[in-house]
């Protein structure tokens, strides 16, 4: 069996990344898994442990960076979040492609780890505007301003760092961007079932 793809989706803070991954996911032909990463931050309203997240203390967190648990992990705006490594390893080893949503930190640290591994898609979702980016965020009315500032402000650098990802694509309509992502996703499932050209072929 093939092992599946490691697909990495960034883009600032209120960009819509949840949204579009809901319209990902509804397209059940792309055998997607999403990677439930560990959190130090408070569950948001209708926030589940176990679905969202795994929210725990920062002793806990520590622990597991001791441990070496992570396949990567970063802090953001004042709390650590991390990919935890074998779930992720277990899933592509039975044929998922697995779905990571991390800020660009991680996402670099990820791409420095697996190197030029075939499997690896990263994408980065990119607003239409800061302002239309701005309002989003404070549509939300669930955080205090200075958060809100935090997160505006790490959402400009992360922009900044669009270029480290394969593929970038505009979050204008959500429908589209889904589509694009879905047909990047469909695009690299192909390439890896593809017969490899023979001078490609290690022969080791
Ligand atoms: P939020 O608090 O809005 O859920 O997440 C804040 C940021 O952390 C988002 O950009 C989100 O994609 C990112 N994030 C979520 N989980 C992880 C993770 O495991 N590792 C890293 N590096 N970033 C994560």
């Amino acid at each position: 069996m093939e092992k599946g793809l490691l697909i990495i989706l960034s883009g600032p803070s209120g960009v819509g990344k949840g949204t579009v991954r809901k319209h990902v996911f509804s397209d059940r032909a792309l055998n997607l898994r999403y990677s439930i990463s560990m959190t130090t931050r408070e569950p948001r309203p209708k926030e589940k442990d176990g679905r969202d997240y795994y929210f725990v203390t920062d002793e806990e967190f520590e622990k597991n960076i001791k441990d070496g648990n992570f396949l990567e992990w970063a802090e953001f705006v004042g709390h650590k979040y991390g990919t935890p490594k074998d779930k992720v390893e277990e899933l592509r080893n039975a044929g998922y492609n697995v779905f990571l949503e991390i800020e660009t930190s991680g996402a670099q640290q990820v791409i420095d780890a697996v190197g030029d591994d075939e499997g690896l898609v990263t994408i980065f979702l990119m607003p239409p505007s800061t302002e239309a980016l701005e309002a989003r965020i404070r549509n939300r009315k669930w955080e205090k301003e200075e958060v809100i500032q935090s997160r505006l402000a790490k959402g400009k650098k992360e922009i900044e760092s669009a270029s480290l990802y394969q593929h970038v694509v505009l979050n204008d309509y959500v429908q589209r961007s889904s589509w694009e992502i879905r047909h990047i996703i469909r695009t690299a499932m192909n390439e890896a079932n593809s017969p490899k050209p023979i001078d490609s072929v290690s022969n080791k």
